[in-house]
């Protein structure tokens, strides 16, 4: 007997009444250890608010509007009510996301519709959270992992790698449920995405030095792209975003150009990473937006592929023919790396002890119209899944990434489009967004219409000159200064705040957060006075 979806339900209502994190764990684990090993992948990717993995090409493809109707079509379940198990419906919502071509937004919404059919209203209200990432139950990542970790014995930091290394819960699932696994002995997956190492931000090259503590550093330039996980096995490659989708079909030119550069004829299996950026016939750097109008996009790529070439610059190599190079020192990754492929394909660097010398490189790539420079520790390994003091970046002003969550509709020129934005934090001790500011810069007319279109398809209240939205859409934002304010809840606004760029690329789970805000804040006043 499968478990019934009820129990989810029951589960989750569970769970949201639940504030500490041991106990949330301790209700995932009891849940866990009832289920038969094959419940497991359904339960833990739903429980994680997932009706799809995010490396599914294409993801769900249900919107509002097709959710809308399939419950207004409120169909009669063809036999008695049956009620779906935990894994009948993972399973339905996968079928779902398979369905393609010709016709398949009528057949998602019927299969859709279907499901409805077995599900009391409550249920469905939980299916539909699920389907628009927004179960908010306070079920972390870490705790799902720590709940997994109890449920099988294995000590959580093996867990957690193996996770990192799979880069998604159900592939992690695959892997503890083996068996006779020793979680030591486990190597990335050809063609399974990777959580990929982050870096923390410095506001000056000083900092950034102070921050790594080491006699000499690697620069390198900070291509403004979008980063790329590039696998390759035998003579298939593959692309993932920094989000782990799959988006090879948008970039069918980078794949010669990488089989063009590399030194050895047969490359049984690499994991390599870079940065992909638009240029123009110069091949100067293009804006992040002209790279969006084909990252990711599967239609006309023909037409776009020569309208916006790219060029690709990688900077680390993580696996290379059955050998895992994460734990080694990054300067010997980069020499495997320019042993794997040639100079042309690299991301322009110095090794430097000099901090004179290191800013007169990044004035040089600001001057060639790059977004900054990373700084490296020439001994740091390359942790996965983690923002740590080993990779650090400066750029030229201050951007975070914010969630809009409402928009007002424009005047005069700006009349026909949704184009003042509210931009909002998250607050971890509420599990809120905040409004920490409100903009209209930075948009073309293009993007205007593209966040017009996208926000209302996201409405949840209309009230005519404004409407509020799920937060979904993030954006990077600049700005000159952090400000109390008494006018939004969260007591801070930013001056002059513009929209730098859409960030497709970015969830709302990792945008800032208002106790990051709070501590941008604070630093302010390192170069301030403070009344
Ligand atoms: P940002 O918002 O600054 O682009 P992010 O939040 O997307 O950053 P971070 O880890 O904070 O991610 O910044 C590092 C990003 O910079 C990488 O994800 C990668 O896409 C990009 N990048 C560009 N050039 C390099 C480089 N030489 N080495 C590493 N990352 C680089």
């Amino acid at each position: 007997m499968t478990t019934s979806f009820k129990d989810f339900v029951k589960l989750c209502k569970r769970l949201e009444a639940t504030s500490s994190i041991n106990g949330k764990t301790l209700l995932i684990t009891s849940f866990l250890s009832k289920l038969e090993n094959r419940e497991w992948k359904p339960f833990v990717m739903l429980i994680s608010g997932k009706a799809v993995p995010e490396s599914l090409e294409g993801g769900l493809g249900i919107g509002y509007s097709m959710v809308k109707k399939a419950l207004d079509l409120n169909i009669k379940p063809l036999f008695s009510f049956s009620h779906p198990s935990i894994k009948e419906v993972y399973e339905t919502l996968f079928k779902i996301a398979g369905i393609k071509g010709g016709g398949s937004k009528t057949k998602k919404i019927e299969a859709l519709a279907s499901l409805f059919s077995r599900l009391s209203n409550e249920e469905k209200n939980w299916i539909v959270k699920i389907i628009f990432s927004e179960l908010r139950i306070g079920v972390e990542e870490g705790i799902i992992l720590n709940a997994l970790a109890k449920a099988t014995g294995f000590p959580s930091d093996s867990i957690r790698r193996v996770y990192m290394l799979r880069g998604e819960l159900d592939n992690l699932v695959d892997v503890i449920l083996s068996r006779n696994v020793d979680l030591k002995k486990i190597h990335p997956q050809i063609f399974k995405p990777l959580k990929p190492m982050l870096a923390t931000p410095a506001s000056c090259i000083q900092e950034a030095f102070n921050m790594i503590g080491e006699d000499e550093v690697a620069v390198e330039v900070k291509y403004d792209g979008a980063r790329l996980q590039i696998h390759m096995k035998n003579d298939e490659i593959k692309f993932f975003s920094r989000r782990l989708s799959d988006v090879t079909k948008s970039l069918p030119d980078l794949e010669k150009v990488i089989r063009d550069n590399l030194f050895h004829k047969i490359i049984h299996e690499t994991i390599m990473e870079g940065e992909v950026i638009a240029i123009d016939e110069e091949g100067k750097p293009l804006p992040f937006q002209d790279l969006m109008k084909r990252f990711g996009r599967i239609k006309n790529i023909e037409e776009t592929v020569n309208k916006i070439p790219v060029r690709l610059y990688l900077f680390d190599i993580l696996y290379l023919n059955n050998r895992l190079l994460i734990d080694f020192p990054y300067k010997e990754r980069y020499d495997i790396l320019q042993d794997t492929v040639t100079n042309k394909l690299l991301a322009d660097r110095i090794i430097t002890g000099k901090i004179d010398v290191a800013k007169a490189f990044y004035r040089k790539a600001l001057r060639e119209g790059h977004e900054g420079v990373m700084i490296k520790n020439l001994n740091g390994p390359y942790i996965l899944g983690s923002r740590g003091k080993y990779w650090i970046k400066v750029k030229s002003s201050e951007h975070i990434d914010l969630v809009v969550v409402a928009a007002e509709w424009g005047h005069g020129r700006r009349r026909k489009w949704l184009s003042d934005y509210y931009l909002a934090v998250y607050d971890t001790d509420n599990k809120s967004y905040e409004v920490v500011g409100k903009t209209f810069k930075g948009l073309t007319d293009e993007e205007f219409q593209y966040m017009t279109d996208k926000l209302l398809n996201i409405v949840v209240k209309d009230e005519g000159y404004r409407v509020w939205v799920r937060p979904e859409i993030v954006v990077e934002v600049a700005f000159n200064e952090i400000q109390r304010s008494s006018k939004y809840e969260s007591g801070l606004a930013l001056r002059l705040a513009r929209v730098v760029r859409i960030r497709e690329d970015k969830s709302p789970t990792e945008i800032e957060t208002l106790k990051e805000l709070r501590k941008l804040y604070e630093k302010q006043f390192k170069f301030k006075g403070k009344l």
